[in-house]
């Protein structure tokens, strides 16, 4: 078996459209969906992830700006500017770029962003609504997991109803709000981590895999049942310093009966969600 491909980059390009078409009408009645992106020193991998953002709204009729600030910084300070986007009727939503210098207090900043503009969906009040089943912000990467099992079957959806689906990695902004969001629609969930026994044991089981732990071949080709839907979070680099992800991709994708490659698989979807977040706090203001 050949796995078919679940394509990241198809699927943001039609869901990029439905926003860009949602932002026009929005921008006819006179609002503009804004969203602010912040950043604290000189990351090389957050730089990346910003320039993409802003550009991703850029490019679908969003307003973006972007606060980038030094490593020095005082949390005070960084503080003082979330207060002041909570404020600004023209920002809609407010992202903070992870990971902070270690002298500010990530958790007390997310904490600070107004949950009517949590678009990254990290605030606990987001993360309460999405326990409990209530709208809210959901976290663009999980979110753009559930959109991408959403597409197959020719866009009629993966039936999670009593599907086993194993979640390998336990992150407040990936694996947990995921499995979450799996179990709502009424698959059987396991979350497996770092002091899992067999992990092997637990994938041969799954009708569907995501793997979300930040350390290649985590999942290979004798870990997966014929046909299982594979979803690859990860994001690492190989031998030659190429991208790539969790999953064994050229040897799973000989088992799995779907998989999403690495690049081209969960990371457009993860900015594609963020334009949606963004485009629904503006629907909603
Ligand atoms: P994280 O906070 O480091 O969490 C990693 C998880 O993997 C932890 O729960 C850890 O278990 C578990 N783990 C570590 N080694 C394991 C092993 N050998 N077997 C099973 N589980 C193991 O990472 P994260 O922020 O969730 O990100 C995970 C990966 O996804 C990273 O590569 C990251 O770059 C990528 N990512 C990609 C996107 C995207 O847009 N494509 C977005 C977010 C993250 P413990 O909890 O026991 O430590």
């Amino acid at each position: 078996m050949t796995a078919q491909l679940i394509d990241g980059n198809a699927l943001s390009k039609q869901l990029r459209a439905e926003v860009a078409q949602r932002a026009a009408t929005l921008r006819a009645r006179g609002i503009t969906p804004g969203l602010a992106v912040v950043q604290v020193g000189e990351n090389p991998a957050s730089q990346v992830y910003v320039r993409n953002k802003v550009k991703a709204c850029e490019d679908n009729g969003l307003h973006s700006v972007l606060e980038h600030y030094p490593a020095t910084l005082p949390e005070a300070d960084l503080l003082a500017r979330i207060d002041a986007l909570n404020k600004n009727p023209a920002i809609h939503g407010v992202l903070v770029q992870l990971p902070l210098p270690p002298h500010i207090d990530a958790q007390k900043v997310i904490q600070a962003i107004s949950p009517a503009k949590d678009v990254d969906g990290f605030h606990v009040a987001s993360a309460g609504a999405l326990m409990v089943g209530l709208p809210g912000f959901r976290p663009c990467t999980p979110y753009g997991c559930m959109k991408m099992l959403e597409s197959l079957n020719a866009g009629k959806g993966y039936d999670l109803r009593g599907k086993h689906a194993v979640v390998i990695g336990r992150s407040n902004i990936v694996g947990k709000p995921l499995a979450l969001m799996l179990l709502q629609k009424n698959a059987t969930v396991t979350i497996c981590h770092s002091a899992t026994q067999n992990l092997k044991a637990m994938t041969l089981q799954a009708d569907v895999i995501v793997a979300a732990v930040g350390k290649r071949n985590v999942l290979t080709a004798d870990m997966v049942k014929p046909g299982a839907v594979v979803i690859d979070v990860g994001m690492n680099r190989n031998d030659e310093g190429k991208l790539c992800g969790d999953v064994d991709f050229e040897g799973v994708r000989q088992v799995a009966g779907y998989i999403t490659p690495v690049p081209g698989g969960v990371g457009p979807m993860t900015i594609t969600m963020l334009l949606v977040n963004t485009l629904e706090a503006a629907e909603r203001s």
